[in-house]
């Protein structure tokens, strides 16, 4: 990867840069479409207690439960979460907070 990498000219890391930051602030309005304030707020406050671990495998998460007492694996891109109402198929903010972590870390892999 670093090899094909430093093929890349000056102006080509510029376009890639450009698209990039553009894909960013997508992915981030696609991950919190279809969630309420309520929830972005949630999500917020579990990504900022630290609630939300990344696993070793890429874009899967462990989600503390609001009690602390329990922990659900969520994965980011499928939209999935082992918690209660993700067992139910209903949007959780566990998923939200794994979508708005993995858009930001994508960027450094
Ligand atoms: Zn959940």
């Amino acid at each position: 990867m670093a090899d094909s990498l430093a093929e890349l000219d000056d102006m080509t890391l510029r376009v890639l840069a450009l698209l990039d930051d553009t894909t960013v602030a997508e992915q981030r309005r696609e991950a919190i479409r279809d969630f309420t304030t309520a929830q972005i707020d949630k999500a917020r406050e579990l990504i900022s207690d630290g609630g939300l671990v990344p696993t070793n495998r890429a874009g899967i998460f462990r989600a503390v439960s609001s009690r602390g007492d329990e922990s659900y694996l969520v994965a980011a891109e499928a939209g999935i979460c082992a918690c209660p109402a993700g067992l139910h198929e209903r949007r959780c903010y566990h998923v939200l907070a794994a979508r708005l972590v993995n858009v930001s870390t994508r960027r450094a892999a």
